[in-house]
């Protein structure tokens, strides 16, 4: 577990809105050589998903103001791609209990590009087809992410 003993570059916490008020975690991001990785720990998940995923994206937006985290905007897109080919596309958060752990690496965006934008949750799983957002609901959670000290 090589990134234990590194500090990440970036991270982002997270809070649930209305739909998850319970909802809390943190997403950690760690530049690696030629990836990122990215590791998220998560907590008081709603019931409401029926199938235990939950769609998790970074969006282009820089905060997690208005109705439904709407200053965070639509996925960080930066080379106009199609879903699920946007650069802010991760795969789906899967509950355990109320709880979700997620690691990924990734190489489609650096900490640099990432930092000042948002990580959301959404209420239902993404299908990784519908334009533009994966057909992923509410978005339920949200946190700003900053660079790591
Ligand atoms: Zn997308």
């Amino acid at each position: 577990m090589q990134y234990c003993a590194k500090r990440p570059a970036a991270m982002a916490r997270i809070s649930g809105g209305v739909d998850a008020p319970q909802l809390t975690g943190w997403v950690q991001f760690y530049q690696e050589r030629g990836c990122v990785l990215v590791v998220a720990r998560i907590s008081g998940l709603p019931k409401q998903s029926k199938t235990g995923f939950f769609g998790f994206h970074i969006h282009q937006g820089e905060d997690c103001s208005g109705t439904e985290f709407s200053g965070t905007g639509s996925h960080y897109n930066p080379t106009q791609q199609l879903h699920p080919k946007h650069a802010g596309d991760l795969p789906p958060l899967l509950a355990c209990g109320a709880n979700a752990y997620l690691s990924v690496r990734t190489d489609r965006f650096s900490i640099c590009d990432i930092i000042g934008r948002t990580v959301v949750i959404h209420s239902n799983p993404d299908d990784f087809h519908t334009q533009p957002a994966g057909n992923a609901g509410e978005k339920i959670a949200c946190g700003v992410i900053y660079k790591g000290r």
